[in-house]
């Protein structure tokens, strides 16, 4: 293999790490996102049960206050009652107060069916609060991979950078030039075309021209594809 090839490979290797380290660095910060945003869902999640069982424990409050007042009006009724002389009067009072009885009744059943609504989502509350906190644990740990993993790949694209200007001085300036503007279009620089002429970039067939400088091992590119090519082994 001539040296221009075998120079030309070690800095497409190394371009080609490096390449692709920049594509993870840029995925990274997307993951992160990613589970910020699955944090904050589940953080959602408990406030809305914390404040659905604020919201019933304000109504069992409102619910007690309620029966406290009406137990004091029938206290009224029944003190007002005691002073009461005509019988259709004190009859009419007594309903009042069964009236009134008849309310507590009431407000009693649905405190019960408050009860336990409450206690439900105390203990939905509890659950929650429980998978948040060992989701945030998760994710949190998870974050803090990320970022060591952020961390070593930006050392490892500087270590890879470093090695490229001796690589790079070892190849002709007119090759070097070939070779970074088919890496800036994105495309694979150098490839390898078998025996039977097929370009390993984009697998097309070169022409009997171009097989033949290849065998010579002559600067070439694919025809299809215009990327350097050398001839597999
Ligand atoms: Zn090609």
């Amino acid at each position: 293999m001539r040296p221009w090839i075998e120079n030309l490979l070690a800095l497409q290797q190394v371009d080609m790490r490096i390449i692709n380290l920049r594509l993870r660095l840029k995925i990274i910060p997307r993951e992160i996102d990613k589970l910020n945003r699955k944090i904050a869902a589940a953080e959602a999640q408990l406030t809305e049960a914390k404040n659905s069982a604020q919201k019933t424990a304000h109504e069992i409050k409102r619910t007690e206050s309620a029966i406290a007042e009406i137990n004091v009006r029938i206290k009224q009724l029944q003190q007002q009652s005691s002073l009461i002389k005509k019988n259709t009067e004190y009859q009419a009072m007594l309903s009042q107060i069964d009236t009134q009885k008849d309310k507590i009744s009431d407000l009693e059943t649905a405190l019960l069916l408050l009860f336990d609504q409450d206690e439900e989502q105390r203990e939905k509350f509890r659950e929650t609060e429980k998978e948040f906190k060992a989701e945030k644990n998760n994710v949190s740990e998870e974050i803090d991979e990320l970022t060591a993993q952020a961390e070593e790949v930006r050392t490892e694209i500087s270590r890879l950078t470093a090695r490229r200007p001796p690589l790079e001085a070892k190849i002709e300036a007119d090759v070097l030039v070939q070779y970074q503007r088919l890496l800036k279009s994105g495309r694979l620089p150098l490839a390898k075309v078998n025996a039977a002429g097929i370009c390993g970039n984009c697998h097309l067939k070169v022409t009997p021209q171009t097989m033949t400088e290849t065998r010579k091992e002559t600067v070439i590119h694919c025809d299809n594809c215009s990327c350097l090519l050398y001839l597999e082994t």
